[in-house]
């Protein structure tokens, strides 16, 4: 398994109150797997993609990610294995407003060492004719194809993805969802992502239901869907 998690515990502690926010987590995603978590709003999922991406550490279990338990690194090695392999694509974009789309793109870390280059990756999100425009100048679906492009540029084994689609309108929300398809078709990239939208979750290959920081179910999907085919 590309992703392997057992009875991860997360709380957070404020006071004398103890917010238990992940309960004995299990989780399994192969390699090559479109992965989608789906739950409610303060279930838990961005807490349980954080741990995985190495934002956040879990207090207890396990988090293998390509053989490697996440857990054990020391702050440093997990900070290295944040940016050399794990892409994040966020609701807001994050985009960085003073520099240019090509200039976003290309202050990522480890772009040396990447196949990729910022033309390609520009291409492979349908924006090459925007690498010097500023981020205020783009829609929000174009920023997000931009902060897709960013997130893919390391060649990063795994793609993280929270509510790519949060801020966007129906059309443009579908057309992001085919990108991400094309960019795990493409490139191999696992993508693991966030949503609360059950519609959206016909595109994985797996779909695990969050509910108050448990896992209440795991399905496999045999049958998955082209996003342009999805509708809600
Ligand atoms: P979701 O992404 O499903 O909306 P989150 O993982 O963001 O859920 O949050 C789950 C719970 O954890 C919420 O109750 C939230 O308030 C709490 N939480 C998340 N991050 C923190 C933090 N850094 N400090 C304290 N509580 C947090
Ligand atoms: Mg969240």
């Amino acid at each position: 398994m590309f992703i392997d998690v057992s009875s991860l515990k997360k709380s957070y502690i404020s006071g004398a109150v103890v917010n238990e926010v992940l309960k004995e987590i299990g989780m399994e995603l192969d390699e090559g797997e479109i992965g989608v978590i789906l739950g409610p709003s303060g279930s838990g999922k961005s807490t349980l993609m954080n741990i995985i991406g190495g934002i956040d550490r879990g207090d207890s279990g396990r988090v293998i990610v390509d053989g490697v338990e996440i857990n054990n690194l020391n702050n440093d090695q997990l900070t290295d294995y944040r940016r050399e392999q794990i892409g994040f694509v966020f609701q807001f974009y994050n985009l960085v407003p003073n520099l240019t789309v090509g200039e976003n793109i290309e202050v990522v870390s480890n772009i040396s060492k990447s196949p990729l280059n910022v033309d390609e990756v520009l291409a492979a999100v349908q924006m090459q004719d925007k690498k010097h425009r500023f981020p205020r100048e783009l829609s929000g679906g174009e920023q997000q194809r931009v902060s897709i492009a960013r997130a893919i540029v390391k060649n990063p084994k795994l793609l993280l993805c929270d509510e790519p689609t949060g801020a966007l309108d129906y059309q443009t929300s579908r057309s992001i969802l085919k990108l991400l398809q094309q960019v795990n078709k493409k490139y191999g990239t696992t993508i693991l992502m966030i949503t609360h939208n059950a519609a959206i979750a016909a595109m994985a290959n797996r779909i695990f239901k969050l509910r108050n920081g448990e896992i209440v179910e795991a399905a496999l999907n045999q049958a998955t869907v082209p996003a342009e085919r999805i509708e809600w």
